[in-house]
């Protein structure tokens, strides 16, 4: 039997794919091309889709079901019959992942000769089947590889070895740097699955916390350089203890350093990563869910300055991520609420069925949830990589986030916990009442405050809104808006009065206060 199935969307680039593989793989079109004599649109204006759909399950199942190739490339509308979804599940499904416009341009450059595909003749029909198929693919996926990596097949077939077969593989695909992002319950827990790709020595950097419950589940590391948990460890003068304990053990660029823990362990490792000889290779193994579903992703590294959080670091992308979920499970409970934050948040900027699961009550340490978290942040990364654009919308809640804790001194409240808030008041400058109404309820579910603590001055934190780093020039403040799931935008310009409705209704007290006067 074929081990490994390729499933994806008409101009995916399924075909090239398998080509990169040679006598390995086999591509359905070709086996029914060569059969009947005939090309597939050829088929489908003589005979029509249906007979032509039956010709494909057919010959579809033969293969995956033939031992001599070790891949086979489906048809796109493969995978709508019954039998090919049940014959799929002893495969492991690599799904090459298009947005509509990419695959409609694809779609276009290699058949000069339209209407060749005899399903990508209109637009708006050719939109709505790629709507229609994509929760198709995306149910049945093992392995996510953006389109645009067709050619790096190999290399992801590469970094499956190994890799449980219940774990999910995300290829995160970038301007600098691709690199395979796994993520299983167990994997580091119970598997203590390494990539087979990924030789070197390794150094382990982590907290006390993180390395007293996990560093032995991981391969014994040549060197071992544990930080003080909390965010206190994220300065400069960490980064050189660890940059010095790298010297002294004697790391070169051929070893990896493996960042074992939370946010700070992967943003101070990361840092180190990125500057310890002009930059080494990293694994980031994130252990709480802050990390699993935003920060170990993207390569944005860096420490803190007395002065304000972040503002030293360097983009440097991981060698690879291992995201196990297990690894959750012995994370305090507040830790695992300001996490929480994150995965509503990004629920609120991918929509469609990630929100759908939150919304019905999914919970956020769910490893289908993790995943989908996963992908919708790599998505935006791999567009903007640089964070001039695109990526800025993953900063939705974050520019009243970061507000409150600049005025409360980073010392009253966590990351996440200053997400919940800010994605409140954010959501509510969206104009988004029934939609902010439920994310407090959501937000309250999973144990986060929802109102800011009366002492908190809130001028202090509407004045706060313009130190935001993202901030150019004296220019308008950045506002994400989110009028409802799935469409953030950039805001232009937040007046003032709504900036302080959106803030000043955040504290009990005041909307107390001002229930009362209306
Ligand atoms: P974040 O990821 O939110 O930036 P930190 O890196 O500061 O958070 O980690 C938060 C706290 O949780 C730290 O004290 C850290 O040592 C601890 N921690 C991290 N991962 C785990 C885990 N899986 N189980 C228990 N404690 C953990
Ligand atoms: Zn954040």
């Amino acid at each position: 039997m074929a081990s490994t199935a390729l499933i994806g969307f008409m101009g995916a680039g399924k075909t090239t794919a398998a080509r990169t593989l040679g006598e390995r793989a086999v591509d359905v079109d070709e086996v029914i091309e060569a059969r009947l004599g005939r090309r597939v649109q050829d088929v489908f204006a003589a005979q029509g889709e249906a007979a032509f759909r039956e010709v494909e399950e057919q010959v579809t199942l033969e293969l995956l079901a033939d031992v001599e190739f070790d891949v086979v490339a489906l048809g796109g509308g493969a995978v709508a019959s019954q039998r090919v979804r049940q014959a799929l599940r002893g495969h492991r499904v690599v799904w090459l992942a298009t947005s509509p416009e990419d695959a409609w341009e694809r779609v276009r450059i290699d058949d000069g000769s339209l209407p060749g595909r005899p399903l990508a003749v209109d637009r708006g029909r050719f939109d709505e089947l790629h709507e229609a198929r994509q929760p198709l693919y995306e149910s049945l996926a093992d392995v996510i590889v953006p389109a645009s990596r067709s050619r790096q097949l190999p290399a992801v077939l590469a970094a499956l070895e190994g890799l449980p077969a219940e774990a999910k593989l995300l290829w995160a695909a970038n301007a600098s740097a691709d690199y395979p992002v796994y993520v299983g319950a167990g994997l580091l827990t119970r598997a203590r699955f390494w990539p087979a790709a990924l030789a070197g020595r390794r150094v382990l950097v982590t907290d006390a916390n993180a390395g007293r419950l996990y560093a032995d589940r991981l391969e014994p590391a040549f060197a071992r350089i544990a930080i003080a948990p909390g965010e206190q460890s994220k300065t400069v003068a960490h980064a050189e203890i660890v940059w010095t304990e790298m010297a002294r053990h004697g790391l070169t660029r051929a070893d990896l350093v493996v960042a074992l823990g939370g946010g700070v362990v992967g943003d101070l490792a990361g840092f180190c990563a990125a500057t310890y000889q002009r930059g080494v290779r990293y694994v980031q193994v994130p252990t709480t869910l802050l990390a699993q579903v935003d920060s170990a992703y993207g390569g944005k590294t860096g420490v803190d300055l007395p002065e304000a959080k972040n503002y030293v670091g360097a983009f440097h992308q991981p060698a690879a991520v291992i995201c196990d979920p297990d690894a959750l499970a012995t994370l305090p409970a507040e830790e695992l609420a300001a996490g929480c934050a994150e995965v509503i948040k990004t629920g609120l900027i991918a929509g469609g069925r990630l929100w759908e699961l939150l919304d019905a009550g999914a919970a956020p340490t769910d490893p289908d949830v993790i995943a989908r978290c996963v992908l919708a942040k790599l998505t935006i990364v791999a567009a903007d990589e640089r964070d001039t654009g695109r990526r800025q919308l993953l900063n939705l809640g974050h520019t009243v986030a970061h507000a409150i804790e600049t005025a409360t001194g980073y010392a009253r409240y966590r990351h996440g916990e200053a997400v919940a808030l800010g994605l409140l008041a954010e959501l509510r400058l969206s104009g988004a009442e029934r939609l902010r109404t439920r994310v407090a309820e959501l937000l309250a579910a999973h144990g986060l405050a929802v109102t800011l603590d009366d002492e908190v001055d809130v001028e202090a934190v509407i004045a706060a809104t313009a130190l935001d780093k993202k901030r150019l020039d004296q220019g308008p403040v950045p506002f994400v808006l989110c009028p409802e799931p799935g469409r953030p935008q950039l805001a232009r310009t937040v007046a003032p009065a709504e900036l302080r409705t959106a803030i000043g209704e955040l504290q009990r007290a005041r909307a107390v206060r001002a229930a009362s006067r209306g």
